[in-house]
């Protein structure tokens, strides 16, 4: 097997996996590798040195896996976005559309403070529609983003394009076609 010197180096593509035709980037073989994820968790960091970061918001799930791990480098608190049904808390909720059917996602009504300046964070950048409803979500909470940062971007499905119509900074170590 030749070396892996990146982190892209380290994403397995599953084929057909959920459906057929899907090329599936799978960041498990990543997070699995002690050098990998130090790698990725570092340079996922890189572009916000010196920079005011309140709070890290996770998208459920592998957002949550490497939102914790960068919250703890910066010594601030993970605040997860989880699907309807899931917080054991009062919430508030955002919609939006899938390639089939609906999805909704949720955040705890107290887990953001006006003003805070939040860090997004998924491991996969798509079509943008699940970052874009938890940015919704920080902002309806009167958080500040500050940026949204991924693993992986696939630039042919328009995701960047959907987050910075938004008004966002968006951050990803590499691309898949
Ligand atoms: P989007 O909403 O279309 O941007 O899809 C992004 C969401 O779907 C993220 O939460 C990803 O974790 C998940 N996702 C979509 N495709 C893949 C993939 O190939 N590998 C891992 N996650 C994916």
């Amino acid at each position: 097997m030749p070396k892996k010197t990146t982190v892209r180096d380290y994403i397995r593509t599953i084929v057909d996996f959920p459906h057929e035709g899907i090329m599936f980037r799978d960041v498990t073989t990543l997070f699995a590798d002690a050098r990998g994820f130090r790698m990725a968790i570092d340079q996922m960091l890189h572009p916000y040195a010196g920079m005011r970061i309140d709070k890290v918001v996770g998208l459920e799930a592998r957002g949550f896996i490497l939102g914790g791990a960068i919250a703890h480098q910066l010594s601030v608190g993970f605040v997860p976005i989880r699907k309807k049904g899931k917080l054991p808390g009062a919430v508030i909720s955002e919609h939006y559309t899938l390639e089939y059917g609906e999805a909704v996602v949720e955040i705890h009504d107290d887990a953001i403070q006006p003003g805070e300046k939040i860090l997004v964070v998924d491991d996969l950048l798509a079509t943008g529609g699940t970052a874009a409803a938890g940015i919704k979500l920080v902002e309806r909470l009167g958080g500040e983003i500050v940026s949204c940062a991924f693993v992986i971007d696939l630039p042919d499905l328009g995701g960047r394009r959907v987050l910075e119509k938004l008004g966002m900074d968006v951050h990803a170590l590499c691309e898949f076609e």
